[in-house]
Order: C-alpha cells, then sequence, then structure tokens
C-alpha cells in the first residue's frame, strides 16, 4: 500500500484537510491554534456544551458511577442513565421507545443494516449524511438515490415489487440547512408501502415545538416515520444518538444491530449530562427565539450585500462562492479577522458550489455577528463565480 503516493495525490488534487487545534470550550469565543477566534463552525446550537448545569450533572454522575460504561449494554454495561435518559427522550419525542447508540454513525449504519437485507429496496436522497449512505451501501439491499428534495424522482425510484422498502432522509440537510419535506415523502411511502427513516441531527434542539424536531414541526409521528434518528452531539451538547421507533424496532435493534451489539455503552455519566441537556433543551424557547432572530439577520443583511445565500431555514447557512479557491480565500481572510468559518468544497458538495458554511448558535451575541457582517461587507470586492445553481 502506497501511503506516500496516495496522500500526495490527494495534497495534490487540494483535497488534503488538516485539524485545528482547540484549546478552549465550545463557545463562540474560542482558542484556535493558539489564536482567539469568534466561532461559526459549531454544531451546539443552544450552547449546552458548556452549560454550568449540564458540566455538574456530568461531574455528579462521574463521582457517583466512575467514569467508564466498562462493557457493552448486553454485557453489564447498560445503567440506569442509559435507561432513564431513553426514557426520557421517548417521552419528549411523543415515540413508543427510544434505544441509545454510542454516535450517529453507529445509529445509521446499524439500524439500516439492521432492517435491511439483499431483497430489500432502500432510497436515499443523494445528500443524504455520508452515515446513512454508507449504512445503505453496506446492507447489501438494492441502493438507489433521489436528487435531492424531489420527491416525484422519490416515487420512480420506490417503484418495483421488493418485499421491503424504505426511504431515508436528513430531517434537515448538514450541507445546505433545508428542511425536508417529511409530509410529502410520508405520502410517497404510503403509496408504495415503504418504510421512512428520518436523520434528524440537525433538527432536534432547534426547530418544532419544544425543539422536537422536523417531524414533530411537520405535525408527524411515529406513524408516519417509523425510525426517527438524533444525534446528541449537537443542541444537546454532549454526546452520543439515539434511535426512536416501536418497542418491536427497538428491541429488533438490540439483537441486530452489530454496532449496538459489540461496543461499549456510553459513559454512565454523558449520558446524566445528556438528561439535563435534554431538560434545558426543551426550555429553550428564548434561545431558539435568539436563534432564529440571528439566522434572519445574517440572511437579510448578507442578501443585501449583493451574497447569494441558500434557501436554508436553519442555523446552518451557507454563503455560496462558486470556486472552491475563492471559497478558501473568503475563509482565510475571516481568519485574519479574527472569525472561524469553514469554507466547504468539492467533494462534500457539488462542482462549483464551494461556500462558506456559516453556523450559528443561541450563544452568540448580536454583536459578534456584527463583526462577522463587517468582515462579510469589507470582502464583498472579492471575485465570486456562483451564478446560482
Ligand atoms: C453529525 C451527524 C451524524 C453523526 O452523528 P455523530 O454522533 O457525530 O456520529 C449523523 N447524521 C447527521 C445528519 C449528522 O449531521
Amino acid at each position: 500500500m502506497d501511503l506516500q503516493g496516495r496522500l500526495q495525490k490527494h495534497q495534490e488534487a487540494g483535497l488534503y484537510r488538516q485539524r485545528r487545534l482547540l484549546s478552549s470550550p465550545q463557545t463562540p469565543e474560542q482558542c484556535v491554534d493558539g489564536q482567539s477566534l469568534i466561532g461559526f463552525c459549531s454544531n451546539d446550537y443552544l450552547g449546552l456544551a458548556n452549560h454550568p448545569k449540564v458540566i455538574e450533572a456530568m461531574v455528579t454522575a462521574a463521582q457517583r458511577y466512575g467514569v467508564g460504561a466498562g462493557a457493552s449494554h448486553l454485557v453489564n454495561g447498560h445503567h440506569e442513565t442509559h435507561h432513564d435518559l431513553e426514557t426520557a427522550l421517548a417521552e419528549f419525542l411523543g415515540y413508543p421507545s427510544v434505544l441509545l447508540f454510542s454516535t450517529g454513525y453507529m445509529a445509521n449504519t446499524g439500524t439500516l443494516n439492521a432492517l435491511l437485507d439483499r431483497k430489500s429496496l432502500v432510497v436515499q436522497d443523494r445528500l443524504n449524511h455520508a452515515s446513512l449512505l454508507d449504512g445503505g451501501l453496506s446492507s447489501g439491499a438494492t441502493f438507489k438515490r433521489f436528487n435531492h428534495g424531489d420527491y416525484s424522482h422519490l416515487d420512480q425510484q420506490l417503484s418495483g415489487d421488493s418485499p421491503q422498502k424504505w426511504a431515508v432522509t436528513d430531517g434537515i440537510f448538514s450541507m445546505d440547512g433545508d428542511q425536508a419535506d417529511l409530509r410529502r415523502m410520508a405520502n410517497v411511502c404510503a403509496k408504495h408501502n415503504a418504510g421512512l427513516m428520518v436523520d434528524d441531527a440537525h433538527g432536534i434542539g432547534v426547530c418544532g415545538p419544544n425543539g422536537r424536531g422536523t417531524v414533530a414541526q411537520q405535525g408527524l409521528g411515529v406513524t408516519e416515520v417509523p425510525v426517527l434518528v438524533g444525534t446528541l452531539g449537537k443542541a444537546c451538547g454532549t454526546f452520543g444518538a439515539f434511535v426512536a421507533g416501536s418497542e418491536q424496532l427497538t428491541d429488533a435493534l438490540v439483537q441486530f444491530a452489530r454496532p449496538y451489539i459489540y461496543t461499549t455503552a456510553l459513559p454512565p455519566a454523558v449520558a446524566a449530562a445528556s438528561l439535563t441537556a435534554l431538560q434545558l433543551l426543551a426550555q429553550a424557547d428564548e434561545a431558539r427565539a435568539h436563534l432564529q432572530q440571528l439566522q434572519s439577520r445574517l440572511r437579510q443583511e448578507l442578501t443585501a450585500m449583493g451574497y447569494h445565500l441558500w434557501d436554508s431555514v436553519s442555523p446552518i447557512q451557507p454563503v455560496m462562492i462558486g470556486d472552491a479557491a475563492q471559497a478558501m480565500a473568503y475563509s482565510d481572510a475571516l481568519l485574519k479577522r479574527g472569525l472561524l468559518v469553514t469554507a466547504i468544497r468539492p467533494p462534500t458538495v457539488p462542482k462549483h458550489t464551494a461556500r462558506l458554511r456559516v453556523t450559528l448558535s443561541a450563544s452568540h451575541t448580536n454583536q459578534q455577528l456584527d463583526q462577522l457582517l463587517q468582515a462579510f461587507c469589507d470582502l464583498r470586492h472579492l471575485d465570486r463565480s456562483y451564478h446560482g445553481a
């Protein structure tokens, strides 16, 4: 295996990625590679990752139960903190049952592999998160994609006579910030007798009544969306993930989802912190309103400056630049002004749609947003090659 050659090619193609070193909490004011910056790329949408009550819950639980879970759920790592969190999540979402996973990546790959077999058909939105695509591809099922948000294409792709069909989508898309029309998807699925699985990693905590996410926002529940995945590492501010569905679904996942079975359970202290975070999240209407106000301001003012924004309804606000090198130039220029905004380039997004992905959090102040807007205003002269989708 020629690693050196591969790395060199990767570098030459402009795809080489490097990690920045963070030495502060996940707050808007960050210390990155020794530099003080205002970050606009965290998924900590409600500022719970550094919330004193969440920290206290974690410390208290660690003092009581120790640090590690010590074993997988099926051996003897299934702790009452896990059980309490599952119960609280089910109640919060209005779903019959919830099963915790260690990560969203594992929840998605584990669930898809447990649900699907060689005779199944799985149809996914092209822009779904990598973990959904990987789960579908590795399941052995017939794997099809539909064009982003194109539900007549979904309808076509679901036709045929597989004994078991599933449609799969993100609730809010992680690179574009737009929302799936779950109601339309559910109707298409009903027509084909297909199941619907939704990954609402970016929706839970952010949208819907009490932050219950995209499914609740669109007035749906377990009948229309029998498999709902959420993560705890984003708006919840902690770590881990879960699958919500029927008792039968979570029972089947305990039996058949290999990433559930063959991994150490989350530390009980992390589950305890998540439970506290969930309680705060459910009551965070004020934070959600502030976030909404920051979003509208950003959209309005950048559009007035002549920037092209994506049709996003979430704290993920892509500013379309077009050319990949130009997106990098923008990102570098923002960094020089003490603002951390990542450039997202192909192949993560389609060609000629390189963008700056601004992510807002309820913990940003209007003054911090002012600084970002002023910088974008100063950089207006930089060339942009994006001419619309
Ligand atoms: C972040 C994310 C995941 C992965 O969740 P982790 O807990 O970080 O592994 C899955 N799906 C979507 C849509 C995500 O944004």
